[in-house]
């Protein structure tokens, strides 16, 4: 009992995804070193007193765009990091659309190398495939990526759409065989293609909309679901946006289709009513839909049908947005806001659930969720011993207005500007080390994550073969 631990934190409210418990966490050599009460509370070099306020495990975003390399006039990885850590992230997984394209791993390398000494964050990365050039996935294996990227419609900063039926088998195939997942921005572009080329150029987000329409979304998430069957990969579909989807996705789950999907904090926080004032800073891909579609989506995080919440941070300069209409790129910032409007969205839409439920909620779609999907639950997710010493002190009651002055991407805007939050994370803290306390950053110190070689469900150990 004599042992000095490096850091320990007491007297917190520690969050798991199905209970709170009184407490602390010691930490030793940058993991969780022992879970206690605070009867029985330990020594430690460091010692922080978490004034009763919740811990959480340090927040995983798995859909992020950092716009490193290539793109830092919209964000760069160093003021990225910051926003995420400002807003209890410790670990975020970065889209492959930057340019050069994140599409082998020998990209993924590079990106590394770029990122190393300049990241607050632990970070990882889905890999991207360009249409018809197959080749650098031969030699993809699960410790390269946390999941293959598809686009299957694009816009201005995705402009590699897989539509051919037979580079989808292909993609589908390889993924199965080697037990690596899909993520999906599942749109069927075809069924977009048609409505742009029948409907005039849009001018607000409802005629915006009107040609991104959710028969889009259901269309590509039946073609998936065939390719699912066929050969069993694991698939997680991205901003999920509609009704429908929802419906479609719990079923093939429940049936036993290795099938997980997510949605974004801006999806379940607007609905087109809300939104339209806010112009082009709300113009996104998918669209943005309506509060029927946004009810689902709240129901889907209360029955736990949905895996996780992303911030799909995908920043674009002001002037970019300021564009007219049908010109300006879809995307917005939003990973500092992440828990913010997760938790603000839980008291708004879900008030049945007590204080502690809503913490709760936030640890399953923002830690255990991602972590448990992309592979990192072996390092991160949870407050057990053995992993990864994140953590983040939340103070669930302080509120606040979000005002530009106060966020840290390079982007410089938020579409949530003016509102008010609740929802303040204190101290924010990456194997062990401080890395956001009060205002103030700690050093850029973090590092490529792990991925667990642990096999991923697929569909013929779930339900048998898939080819009766
Ligand atoms: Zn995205």
């Amino acid at each position: 009992m004599s042992e000095i631990y490096d850091l320990v934190i007491y007297n917190g409210r520690l969050v798991y995804k199905d209970a709170v418990r009184s407490g602390g966490i010691a930490v030793q050599d940058g993991k969780i070193a022992l879970v206690f009460d605070d009867q029985e509370r330990p020594r430690g070099n460091q010692e922080l007193d978490a004034g009763g306020h919740y811990v959480l495990p340090g927040l995983i975003d798995s859909h992020v765009h950092f716009r490193t390399p290539g793109l830092e006039h919209k964000e760069n990885w160093e003021s990225a990091s910051k926003a995420a850590v400002a807003g209890g992230i410790t670990t975020v997984l970065d889209m492959p659309n930057t340019h050069p394209y994140t599409d082998s791993v020998d990209r993924i390398r590079e990106k590394e190398t770029l990122i190393q000494g300049h990241s607050l964050v632990d970070y990882g990365f889905h890999i991207g495939v360009v249409p018809g050039k197959l080749l650098p996935l031969e030699v993809l294996r699960q410790e390269h990526a946390a999941s293959i990227k598809l686009f299957l419609t694009g816009h201005r900063t995705a402009r590699n759409v897989i539509d051919q039926d037979a580079d989808l088998e292909t993609i589908f195939r390889l993924a199965a065989h080697r037990q690596i997942p899909l993520t999906l921005h599942a749109e069927d572009d075809a069924v977009l293609h048609l409505y742009r080329q029948v409907h005039k150029l849009p001018d607000n987000l409802a005629s915006y909309e009107a040609i991104a329409p959710r028969s889009g979304a259901i269309a590509a998430i039946a073609r998936v679901l065939r390719l699912v069957r066929k050969y069993g990969t694991s698939i997680h579909v991205l901003h999920v946006s509609s009704e429908e989807e929802v419906d479609l996705l719990e079923t093939a789950a429940s049936a036993g289709y290795p099938v997980t999907f997510e949605t974004t904090a801006h999806q379940l926080w607007f609905d087109l009513d809300s939104a339209s004032a806010l112009g082009t800073k709300t113009k996104l891909s998918p669209a943005i839909r309506s509060s029927r579609d946004r009810t689902r989506l709240w129901a889907a995080v209360k029955n736990g049908a949905l895996t996780s919440v992303g911030s799909d941070h995908a920043p674009h300069s002001q002037e970019e947005k300021a564009a007219d209409f049908g010109e300006a790129p879809p995307g917005l910032p939003g990973v500092q806001e992440l828990l913010p409007v997760l938790l603000t969205g839980l008291e708004r839409f879900l008030p049945e659930l007590s204080r502690d439920e809503r913490l709760s909620k936030v640890v399953s779609l923002l830690a255990e969720g991602p972590a448990n999907r992309f592979r990192l639950n072996h390092r991160k997710g949870s407050l057990r011993p053995g992993l990864d010493a994140d953590l983040v002190i939340v103070d669930d009651q302080q509120t606040w207005q979000v005002e530009a002055k106060d966020l840290h991407s390079f982007s410089g805007w938020s579409p949530y500007e003016g509102l008010t939050l609740s929802g303040v994370p204190l101290v924010t803290i990456r194997s062990g080390q401080i890395v956001f306390d009060r205002g103030i950053f700690g050093k850029p110190e973090g590092h490529s994550v792990n991925y667990a070689p642990a096999p991923i469900a697929t569909f013929e150990q779930v339900s048998g073969s898939p080819f009766h």
